[in-house]
């Protein structure tokens, strides 16, 4: 790693060292990561990436961290954040935003400028390139259906390239194999002129609000099952609502949800996870499929 720092520190790029998941994920815990770098230009980007293949280090990127949990040995490797991508900007009835602008600026500037889009999706702490990876999607609305194009870097070619919608393979809450082995710079999403951007978030956002836990999450952990019903229905049933694991609960208000009470940590969160997962297959033949992403020396 020492050799990564120097050449890191040469080339100009923003880095830190040994944040954990408590600094990088909205679960508030979870294993350190060796190296979090910020590039804020392709250039940038694909020098890093040049130093990380060198060195043969590991490397991934990360959005604001929302569906992402860092497991407690930690990822010993490089996450590359995207929030040096964070212009935005309109044309005509399209947007273009950096993948490190978050969801919430990108719907300030949808009320600037009376855009409508990303409404039903008022109230996901993530970024615009994360939910364009995830298909984020929520009150029947998903990102496939705004995203008219995302611009990539390819990490082994080094080249730019932009993918159409038609080139992306959107399916529930994902992209498939579309973004594999690619950064996305940007996203173009497609909306409509509207006056009611505004109280539309807004009615959103409370409905949003009524539903979900107060505390630290994930947001939901597995995915609905193919005839659509939300996981977290099972979980309740098999009355796992409010079982918790160290400071980890399976939340008594969303049990779809596992929240960090306070001092829970990523192996708290797992137990939880599997409990639900192993309960729901015994008691009613559900298979329970991740929604969140597990990263870290143990996958
Ligand atoms: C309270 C709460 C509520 C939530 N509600 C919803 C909901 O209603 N609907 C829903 O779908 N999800 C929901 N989520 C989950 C989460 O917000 C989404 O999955 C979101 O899309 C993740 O975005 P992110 O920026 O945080 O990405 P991260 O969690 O940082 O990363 C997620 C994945 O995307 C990849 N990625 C991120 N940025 C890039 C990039 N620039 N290029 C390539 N790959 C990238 C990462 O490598 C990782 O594989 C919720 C989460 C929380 C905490």
């Amino acid at each position: 790693m020492f050799d990564i720092f120097t050449e890191l520190q040469e080339a100009k790029i923003a880095f830190k060292e040994h944040l954990s998941g408590k600094e990088l994920t909205t679960y508030r815990a979870g294993g350190k990561i060796s190296v979090v770098a910020y590039p804020e230009s392709v250039a940038a980007l694909k020098k890093l990436v040049g130093i990380a293949m060198e060195t043969g280090t590991k490397f991934m990127p990360i959005g604001l961290g929302s569906n992402v949990l860092i497991d407690e040995k930690g990822f010993d490797g490089i996450l590359i954040s995207s929030i040096g991508f964070r212009d935005i900007g309109i044309r005509g009835n399209r947007i273009t935003a950096g993948s490190g602008v978050s969801l919430k600026r990108a719907l300030e500037f949808s009320v600037e400028h009376d855009f409508s889009a990303f409404e039903e999706l008022t109230g996901i702490p993530a970024s615009v390139g994360g939910m364009a990876k995830c298909n984020a999607g929520s009150f029947g609305k998903e990102m496939g259906d705004i995203v008219a194009s995302a611009t990539v870097f390819d990490f082994k070619t080094g080249e730019t390239q932009i993918l159409p919608r038609s080139e992306i393979a959107y399916a529930y809450r994902s992209s498939g194999k579309s973004f594999s082995g690619k950064f996305i710079l940007s996203v173009e999403v497609e909306g409509a002129h509207s006056e009611r951007v505004l109280p539309l978030s807004r009615y959103y956002r409370d409905r949003r609000a009524g539903l979900q836990p107060g505390y630290p999450s994930l947001g939901s952990v597995f995915k609905r099952t193919p005839d659509g019903i939300s996981l977290g229905y099972y979980i309740d049933k098999a009355g796992l609502k409010g079982v918790r694991s160290g400071g980890a609960e399976i939340s008594d208000k969303h049990a779809g949800f596992i929240v960090n009470r306070g001092g829970g940590s990523a192996g708290d969160y797992l137990a939880l996870k599997e409990l639900a997962r192993e309960t729901v297959m015994r008691k009613f033949g559900v298979n329970a499929e991740d929604e969140i992403i597990v990263i870290g020396n143990n996958e």
